[in-house]
């Protein structure tokens, strides 16, 4: 299936406003296997919103619209794509109860240029919007689709999931394609260096498609491939994961839906292990994460933010002379951090981080990016030195998912001394 992107605002054209949607919705759709023509944004206006529909549909099967929706009177996409297709607008009793019934649960007063979210052009298939009031909605025209959806971006990505897509599986049945899919997720390798060690694999003898995705500080690395043959495509797929896997191997920290908390407080359940965290340079940031998993209380026993010198003595014990001699940014004062934490919670594991995260503070020898993490556990006390060259913020993201791997190798057994 051909896919093109029309997206509507003069916000848009007038740059006061990223266009966000058209990418999310192109890479949900190469991820289908399905083509996308490109996208096109024009201006609250009906003749550009007319032109914009005729240039993608000479060269597409379909076309996802987005934004335009709202009561305002500049919000004229239904009515620009009604008159553009010789349609009258009808009024679906559905949605209009469901958004007075919004408007009262809001307690807002109802107005009845409200109403006009509710109209549609005849013959289109209303598209449900759970989230807010914009509803949206496919239209068949001649052997083409238009699906129009809200252009809040939330609002957008839940319907092209559970709208759109499905609307054009149906309406395009002969592209019924059996679409398998697996992300691979990498950490610790630039784009680079994970597309040099995939570039002998074979991949299009396997019918399988490959994409690189940052997705900072991660690398997804996602493979699909789609054939009318569902078990043949997942067993191409496996193949395929097969050799990636092998050539990536202890990068991979997870497949799919698959965080590095989420995996590192998985293993931590399954081993009924407790973790004490002591971070310096990522301010807390190790702790957030570790607690945006539910039932983290299992394992978290708790984080400190020991950023002074002072605050590395009294809380952990991090001798004065270690700090003088070695600097708080060491390996000695990381090792000590890690235990230090580990006994003040009485817990299985600590864990610590201490980094120049810059942009001033750095020296010669200890240069911005300069980060160092340990992990303790009651017989041993491993450490990491880096050298990152990113600005504060990836500073401290990319410390806090290097301390998470270097957890969850611990729990998996593969983490050696050095
Ligand atoms: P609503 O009824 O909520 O107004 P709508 O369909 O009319 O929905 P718009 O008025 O076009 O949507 O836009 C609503 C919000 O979404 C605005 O804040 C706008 O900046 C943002 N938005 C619109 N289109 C896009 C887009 N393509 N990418 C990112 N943000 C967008
Ligand atoms: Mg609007």
């Amino acid at each position: 299936m051909i896919i093109g992107v029309l997206t509507i605002g003069n916000e848009l054209t007038s740059g006061k406003t990223q266009d966000t949607n058209s990418s999310y919705i192109a890479r949900e759709v190469v991820q289908r296997g399905w083509k996308m023509i490109g996208t096109i944004s024009v201006g609250d206006d009906y003749q550009a919103i007319k032109d914009g529909l005729d240039y993608i549909l000479a060269r597409a099967d379909a076309v996802v619209v987005t934004g335009g929706l709202g009561p305002t009177v500049d919000d004229i996409t239904t009515a620009a794509i009604a008159r553009a297709y010789n349609r009258k607008l009808f009024t679906d009793e559905g949605t209009l109860n469901h958004i007075k019934e919004r408007f009262a649960r809001a307690n807002l007063n109802w107005t009845n240029n409200n109403a006009k979210q509710a109209e549609f052009p005849e013959g289109a298939e209303v598209i449900p919007n759970p989230a807010g009031t914009a509803a949206g909605f496919a239209l068949k025209v001649n052997d083409k689709m238009i699906t129009v959806i809200p252009g809040v971006p939330m609002e957008a990505r839940r319907m092209l999931a559970e709208g759109v897509i499905p609307v054009l599986v149906r309406a395009f049945p002969e592209e019924q394609q059996h679409l398998e899919r697996r992300i691979i997720k990498t950490f610790g390798l630039a784009e680079a260096a994970v597309d040099e060690r995939l570039a002998d694999i074979d991949l299009d003898s396997l019918g399988v498609g490959i994409g690189f995705y940052p997705n900072f500080p991660e690398i997804q690395v996602v493979l699909t491939t789609s054939g009318a043959d569902l078990e043949k495509a997942k067993k191409n797929l496996q193949q395929a994961e097969e050799q990636v896997v092998a050539r990536l191997a202890d990068h991979i920290f997870g497949f799919d839906q698959d965080t590095l908390e989420g995996v590192c407080a998985a293993l931590l359940t399954e081993k009924k292990l407790t973790l004490a965290v002591a971070e310096s340079c990522t301010g807390g940031l190790l702790t957030d994460r570790l607690t945006d998993i539910p039932g983290s209380s299992v394992y978290l026993e708790r984080g400190v933010v020991t950023y002074s010198n002072t605050a590395k003595t009294d809380l952990l014990g991090v001798p004065a002379e270690i700090l003088n001699e070695f600097g708080a940014v060491s390996a000695e004062t990381a090792r000590l951090m890690a235990e230090g934490v580990r006994k003040l919670g009485r817990t299985d594991i600590g864990i610590s981080t201490t980094g120049i995260a810059g942009p001033s503070g750095g020296t010669e020898k200890k240069p911005v990016g300069t980060v160092f993490i340990a992990l303790a556990d009651k017989d041993k006390t491993y450490c990491r030195h880096y050298r990152y060259r990113w600005d504060r913020r990836r500073i401290k993201m990319i410390t806090s998912q290097a301390l998470l791997l270097m957890l969850k190798r611990y729990l998996k057994g593969e983490l050696t001394d050095e």
